[in-house]
């Protein structure tokens, strides 16, 4: 089950085959369901809006992809963020 997991978490794709559509189309990631150790996100495609597939993200990939788009934030960011230390 857990190698399945992990195949599973690899689909993050940006566009999916919608059936309706007969055509991979660009989807829309909606937060679905919070649960205490992960999230479910649901694919909408954005030309029938209509759910195209699934994903669920762990808590340990979440940090992790927090992590590495932490860099990217604060290149922007002049501003000194003062931490308490
Ligand atoms: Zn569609």
């Amino acid at each position: 089950m857990g190698i399945e997991m992990n195949q599973f978490e690899n689909f993050t794709a940006s566009s999916l085959y919608c059936g309706k559509c007969r055509a991979a189309m660009p989807v829309r990631e909606r937060l679905l369901l919070v649960l205490p150790d992960k999230e479910l996100y649901d694919y909408l495609c954005t030309g029938c809006a209509s759910s195209v597939g699934s994903r669920e993200v762990t808590a340990g990939e979440k940090m992790m992809a927090q992590a590495m788009e932490v860099p990217h934030s604060r290149r922007g960011r002049r501003a000194p963020i003062s931490l308490h230390s």
